[in-house]
């Protein structure tokens, strides 16, 4: 547990949005309370970005763009490095705020500081590494070679999950490809964003190249920011919904757009498989982050022939978690997020219910200060069961059992979803047809884990459009320019 003095963390976290190399307040002088979701007390209030403040960022990052883009990419990488460094000695302080302004177990939120931090250190180690190619064309009249360009100017937006993590992933490659950027973090937890624009403006990032303008009025600024022929890029992580109607404004500006959309990730558990890790691995994927995570395994389709045993050890796992304040020692799960996703968790869990499921462990929200809603398992008998369809985006798990690997697959591709899905068995050359067949982005086969900054992150069907991480997280902030010449 560091020894953190939590008023003079806030005091150091910025307050006021960041345009153009400034720190100021918004437009009009409206403003946003951030709640710290374990208690319900005020943590902190800053600016809140107008209309006008996101046309002024747009005008900063346009402004600033041109010379951004000639940088060397020694230079941009060193500067990420910098702030790589400097984030990791400051990650206390990144951890402790993640832990008070969005609720996940401080231990976790360590691990976000690693995991986030990483994007930092790896795409400044792919910005020298962006390549173009040479094209000897068959007919042998012209020769083609390409190089890579930044697309542009580049509006970030992120959701309140992973405050750090999914920053960092937008960011990083961002300034890696020469891009200038306009960060909008989620206006629950913006104060991790508002810590790492800091962190960036003090290693040297020159004015107008990183901007941030945390709002309560989201769309009416993103509207017309998207709407402005300046904008060339447009990456967004949040839910599906939001997603296709950011698509469609996007669509106005034919803007290059990267989308990490909502995920429904099946995990399998096959009759052969090792029951207790898949237990471990069910609890893992579960419950990081409280099942706020959008590779959060969210139905479980269990063999018959080991489902009763994988549900009594499960719901024993879960009902051994100790749920609370997550700055507090020992704590497995913090709260939800916010008092509205309370009671989507609960409104989800009523409707399962109606629909036949039976409550295993768990299934009411704690009669205490703070959003806490308790580990909960339920089994469920139909296929349709609201559980299996939607998204809970919390620490809620519906069991069910299925027969036949045809059967699991088809119950598995049904959702309109596809970003992950893990997998239980040791039969390789099912593990094989199931790669070839399940319709998602992403398959831990018995592993828990999903998600490295050196590996593609993203989903298929309504999870989303292109990839973060690995080599192809910096690409989706580039442009392939041809230029051929006749043969001389
Ligand atoms: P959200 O869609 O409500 O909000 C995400 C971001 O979009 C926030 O910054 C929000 O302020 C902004 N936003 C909301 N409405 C907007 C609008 N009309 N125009 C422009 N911006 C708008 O999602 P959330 O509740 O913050 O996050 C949870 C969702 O994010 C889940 O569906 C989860 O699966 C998804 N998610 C996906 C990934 C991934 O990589 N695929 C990662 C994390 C979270």
């Amino acid at each position: 547990m560091p020894n953190i003095d939590k008023d003079e963390l806030l005091k150091s976290i910025p307050n006021q949005l960041f345009i153009n190399g400034e720190w100021r307040d918004s437009a009009d002088g409206s403003t946003l309370d951030v709640i710290n979701p374990a208690t319900e007390e005020k943590l902190a209030t800053i600016a809140s970005a107008k209309p006008e403040d996101g046309m002024d960022a747009l005008a900063a990052a346009s402004e600033a763009q041109k010379e951004w883009a000639r940088t060397s990419s020694r230079y941009r990488a060193e500067l990420l490095r910098d702030a790589f460094e400097l984030v990791m000695e400051r990650k206390d302080d990144f951890a402790a705020i993640m832990t008070l302004e969005m609720g996940k177990p401080l231990d976790q939120a360590y691990g976000e500081v690693t995991y986030g931090g990483e994007f930092l250190r790896w795409f400044s180690e792919g910005a020298p590494r962006v390549m173009g190619n040479y094209y000897p064309t068959p007919e042998g009249s012209i020769q083609v070679i390409t190089h890579k360009r930044p697309v542009g100017p580049s509006l970030l937006i992120t959701p309140w999950n992973f405050p750090f993590a999914m920053a960092t992933r937008k960011v990083a490659p961002a300034l890696a490809a020469g891009c200038t950027t306009i960060l909008k973090p989620a206006e629950i937890t913006p104060l991790t964003s508002l810590l790492f624009v800091k962190i960036l403006e003090d290693v040297g990032v020159p004015k107008g190249v990183v901007n941030i303008i945390p709002t309560s009025s989201t769309p009416e600024m993103t509207g017309p920011m998207i709407a402005d022929a300046r904008l060339r890029k447009l990456s967004f992580t949040g839910s599906t919904q939001v997603g296709r109607a950011l698509l469609k404004e996007a669509s106005q500006n034919v803007l290059r757009t990267s989308m990490e959309l909502g995920g429904l990730a099946p995990f399998i558990v096959f009759e052969d498989a090792d029951v207790d890790l898949a237990v471990e691995a069910a609890l893992a994927t579960k419950m990081r982050n409280m099942g706020e995570a959008c590779n959060a395994s969210s139905r479980f389709y269990v063999h018959s022939d080991v489902a009763d045993e994988f549900t009594q050890k499960f719901s024993k796992g879960m009902s051994e978690l100790v749920v609370g304040d997550g700055m507090e020692e020992g704590v497995d799960v913090g709260p939800i997020v916010s008092a509205k996703q309370l009671a989507s968790v609960e409104d989800l869990v009523t409707r399962s219910l109606q629909s036949g499921a039976r409550i295993e462990v768990g299934g009411q929200r704690l009669d205490r200060p703070g959003f806490f809603f308790p580990p909960t398992v339920l089994s469920v008998d139909s296929a349709d069961n609201p559980l299996l369809e939607e998204e809970v985006f919390g620490p809620v798990a519906p069991v069910y059992s299925f027969d036949t690997e045809e059967e699991v697959l088809e119950l598995a591709n049904k959702s309109q979803y596809g970003l992950a899905g893990y997998v239980y068995t040791n039969d390789m050359q099912r593990v094989i047809r199931l790669g070839e067949e399940l319709q998602v982005g992403m398959i831990g086969v018995n592993s828990g884990t999903i998600s490295n900054a050196a590996a593609p992150f993203g989903g298929v069907k309504a999870s989303g459009l292109g990839r973060e991480g690995g080599t192809e997280g910096i690409e989706e902030f580039l442009e392939t320019i041809y230029i051929g010449t006749p043969r001389g």
